[in-house]
């Protein structure tokens, strides 16, 4: 018999309240960026909540929060569960928050279930998941995997200023984030609950999602080099109009879509960006995203090659700058399957889906086996102030991973 456990919507949803209230005054939505004044804020929110909570709570070296609520076992491979609480801008109350509301909400049931785990339990509320002004996401699970480094902590914002030195004018220390990494092995599992922000689970009336990939995703910037000519007495066919040369790209991502793999062209910019100039550069951004690595290399040379084409029909240049890819990335087979059982043992249906945005468990999977389970988004809705989860929604979820943390602990003990 599954134990009882119950999860309280009231609670879960006094904290997100709470959080939401830390946000920067200026911005749409709730705001609240990696080194922001509310994001340094609430690191010291989140430790009091684990605290509260009975977790021994600190801000570590790259600014994430780590809750560690003692095991009875505490040499054995810890668990570890949590997400992050930064958000894009413009962003919403529950992508991230979710998951760390959720997590610290299990400690309390569980001992109000009179439970305690063998395992430490590592409650993470990871620094700077989203996408930042240095370019570079998942700072804090990059540092907790291991995969935080010199190069990284080089990168500048716009302004020019140095990732770590706005790191360390933020609290952090640069240096010593780049040795937070657990090794191979300390870490039994993590999971990660976060909200599905798509679709899916709401259009098929299921509570919850598990999910079996995260997406890998690769990310181009095209220029395209015309030339600059009047735009009333230059004919059509001697002009190099390097924004005509961009448009068939626009159109060959999005065709470039199935069932395997989305593509966006998200950004774009044109100089001189007159009306009576012909556009002598088009800047294009490019995103490819696939849970399988074979999609996103034919998708790439695709796109290389309708690049060329368009460059040529117009006499103009085309440079293709590629990022570094994030790989795609699995589920653990033993870690997703605990996490589906937890679902049943709740007596709701299980819904596997691949996760079709990043996050922290992309990075732990490095050194960890991981799992994640998705909670409804209303109408899908995320990155924007509307993003909404039910609160009796997340209890469920809540419910389901502290099921999941008490069968990978491999048995719980009456405390
Ligand atoms: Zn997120």
């Amino acid at each position: 018999m599954p134990v009882p456990l119950q999860a309280s919507p009231a609670r879960l949803w006094t904290d997100i309240d709470a959080l939401s209230a830390l946000r920067e005054p200026v911005a749409p939505g709730w705001t609240r960026p990696f080194l922001s004044p509310s994001f340094v804020r609430s690191r010291g929110w989140v430790a009091e909540r684990m605290r509260a909570a009975g977790l021994e709570a600190s801000v570590d070296a790259a600014l994430n929060v780590i809750g560690v609520w003692p095991g009875m076992s505490p040499r054995r491979p810890a668990l570890m569960t949590g997400s992050h609480t930064d958000t894009v801008e413009g962003g919403g109350r529950f992508d991230g928050v979710a998951g760390v509301v959720a997590a610290i909400e299990v400690v309390r049931l569980l001992q109000e279930a009179g439970l305690a785990l063998e395992r430490d339990l590592v409650v993470v509320d990871f620094a700077g998941e989203e996408p930042n002004a240095f370019g570079l996401s998942c700072v804090g699970s990059r540092a907790l995997s291991g995969q935080l480094e010199e190069r990284h902590l080089a990168l500048r914002d716009p302004e020019g200023t140095r990732l770590d030195d706005a790191l360390a004018a933020a609290g952090g220390d640069p240096a010593a984030a780049t040795r937070l990494g657990w090794q191979p092995g300390s870490i039994a599992a993590f999971v990660e609950l976060h909200i599905e922000q798509g679709p899916i689970l709401e259009a098929e009336g299921l509570d919850l999602g598990v999910v079996d990939s995260i997406v890998g995703i690769d990310r181009c910037a095209v220029e395209l080099r015309g030339r600059p000519d009047h735009a009333g007495t230059t004919p059509t066919r001697l002009r190099r109009d390097a924004l005509c040369a961009a448009a068939p790209l626009i159109t060959w991502v999005e065709s470039a879509a199935d069932a395997h793999g989305l593509g966006t062209v998200g950004a774009i910019t044109v100089e001189p960006g007159s009306l009576n100039v012909v556009p002598a550069a088009a800047r294009l951004g490019i995103e490819l995203r696939s849970a399988e690595e074979g999609w996103l290399d034919r998708t790439r040379a695709g796109l290389e090659a309708c690049a060329r084409e368009a460059a040529e029909r117009r006499g103009v240049d085309a440079v293709l700058s590629w990022q570094e890819r994030e790989p795609p990335v699995h589920c653990d087979d033993d870690v997703r399957e605990a996490i589906a059982q937890a679902v049943r043992d709740g007596g709701l249906t299980p819904r596997r889906m691949a996760s079709g945005a990043g996050h922290d468990a992309a990075m732990i999977a490095a050194v960890a086996p991981i799992g994640m389970l998705f909670v409804p988004s209303a109408e899908g809705r995320s990155h924007a102030p509307q993003e909404w989860t039910d609160p009796e929604h997340l209890a469920r979820g809540t419910e389901a991973l502290a099921r999941t943390l008490l069968a990978l602990d491999g048995g719980s003990t009456a405390a």
